[in-house]
């Protein structure tokens, strides 16, 4: 397979940065690093094209001495010829100029899981054409050293093995709701189907299931979800209770998530989820007004006033790695950065913002020419996210079958099994592929009807998100370089 994006070249927030897809490495730049980069990669792509053309020719010859028959089992297909790319050749003859002096660029080298290495040199005065040769030749050096990947290596083949081990399970303990969000992608609770709460025997079944079907896995997450799963909170409570017996007894061990509206979430379930260390997902969706547009009550009128004080109740002693507050945004509040400082100046330390899940035709969703508004606010968001770090009051930003007959749907799970980046649309040509892995199943299909095919609109905001927190990386590299 041939990973066509290995290298990330781009620009944001006044920094030019090289994203290298294969290690996580990445590199600062300056303009001339910029230019022999893009040289660089240019170069190696017409090199890869060159390499295809000649395998090609060599298929096409191998194939005209076949039988005709034989050509048609073997499915062979003629493979296009190179593109032109005058302008590649225009840079690289650039290159052939005297070289002088060393790219200037911070680091994060390879195999380095956080934190910047400064190469950075005083460098006596050079002509621009020097420089761009010393860093194109310091990126040679580099991907010969194994400290870059070249931007054209192919991704190793990749074929998951037909064995089904579960590690996780997400438990919908309540098919019903107290609040009906107007943009709930669970028909405000139910699924369209009858309101009602999961019994106690189900979730122990599917517990059972869970560690019997995990194989040597030790490490397990059940996910208490809904609806409203604290409307079923004494199930929760002896799910969890049985869940740790039985994960006890075989060698295991289970972490536990909830999603919850905070409506319900009062002292005596804060203290369980604190003693029982789970993590906490809470729902809000910022300001009063843009959250009472959407998160209502089901008499009509907003949530805020009832969620929020038990949300700052709860996280007011809350270490931010054991919860994140959720927000979701929509067309109606573009400038969502606005909710999310909200939310922080709440005391929330940990949050995300994820944009609307929808068929793109309510007045809400968000649509293809909102994206260079979102864009924008994303940078809008990453300055302030930056700004308040460095002001010493950052936050953290940031994604079958039936259990009693104790088995699973094979058609189903093969198709979950096979929806990676390397058959999804798309996905294995995107630079953002080993980050995103093929983005959100249900979003897929709820816009395109095939978990197989991504939301475009979604494609173009992940890698947005992706480039301004790798922006912010560089940003508050000296910080904090945990970042
Ligand atoms: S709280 Fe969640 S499940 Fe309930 S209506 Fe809102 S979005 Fe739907
Ligand atoms: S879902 Fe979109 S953004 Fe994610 S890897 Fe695939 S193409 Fe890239």
């Amino acid at each position: 397979m041939l990973g066509e994006a290995n290298w990330h070249i781009f620009s944001c927030l006044g920094k030019l940065l090289l994203f290298d897809v294969k290690t996580g490495g990445l590199h600062e730049l300056d303009e001339a690093g910029l230019e022999a980069a893009i040289a660089y990669r240019d170069r190696m792509s017409v090199a890869a094209q060159e390499r295809r053309d000649r395998m090609s020719v060599a298929t096409q010859e191998h194939a005209a001495r076949m039988p005709v028959a034989a050509q048609e089992r073997s499915g062979f297909v003629k493979i296009p010829a190179p593109h032109d790319n005058g302008s590649v050749a225009t840079t690289a003859e650039r290159l052939k100029e005297p070289a002088g002096s060393a790219i200037r660029s911070t680091l994060r080298g390879y195999g380095e899981p956080i934190g910047f290495t400064t190469h950075e040199q005083e460098l006596p005065t050079q002509s621009h054409a020097e420089s761009v040769v010393e860093a194109y030749r310091e990126l040679e050096n580099m991907v010969a050293r194994g400290l870059l990947s070249s931007p054209f290596e192919e991704d190793e083949e990749y074929a998951p093995d037909g064995e089904t081990v579960v590690k996780a399970l997400c438990l919908h303990v309540a098919h019903d709701c107290n609040l009906r969000c107007k943009y709930c992608f669970g028909k405000t609770g139910n699924f369209g189907m009858t309101r009602e709460l999961m019994p106690l025997e189900v979730a122990k079944a599917a517990i059972d299931f869970l560690l019997e079907k995990s194989g040597q896995r030790r490490n397990l997450n059940v996910d208490f979800f809904g609806g409203e799963p604290l409307l079923n909170f004494d199930v929760v409570k002896a799910a969890i209770d049985y869940c740790d017996e039985r994960a006890e007894d075989l060698g295991k061990r289970v972490d536990f998530t909830i999603t919850t509206n905070c409506l319900l979430l009062d002292g005596e379930v804060a203290s369980f989820l604190n003693e029982r260390d789970i993590l906490v997902v809470l729902s809000i969706d910022g300001r009063r007004d843009v959250n009472d547009r959407m998160r209502i009550m089901p008499g009509g009128q907003g949530s805020y006033e009832h969620v929020a004080q038990n949300l700052v109740n709860f996280i007011q002693t809350k270490d931010p790695h054991s919860y994140y507050v959720r927000s979701t945004y929509t067309r109606h509040n573009l400038d969502f950065a606005s909710d999310v400082l909200h939310l922080a100046d709440l005391g929330a330390k940990s949050i995300s913002a994820e944009p609307v899940i929808s068929s793109g035709d309510r007045e809400y969703s968000i649509r293809p020419e909102d994206i260079g508004v979102i864009e924008a606010e994303y940078e809008n968001l990453t300055r302030l996210f930056v700004e308040r770090h460095r002001e010493g009051r950052g936050f953290l930003f940031y994604k079958m079958g039936d259990v009693f007959r104790g088995d699973i749907d094979s058609e189903i799970s093969a198709k979950f099994r096979d929806a990676h980046v390397y058959n999804k649309d798309g996905c294995a040509s995107c630079w953002a592929r080993f980050i995103c892995s093929g983005g959100c199943h249900a979003a897929a299909y709820g816009s395109s009807g095939d978990i197989l095919i991504p939301d475009k609109v979604a494609c173009a905001l992940q890698k947005k998100r992706i480039e301004c927190a790798l922006a912010a990386q560089a940003m508050l590299k000296d910080v904090d370089p945990k970042i």
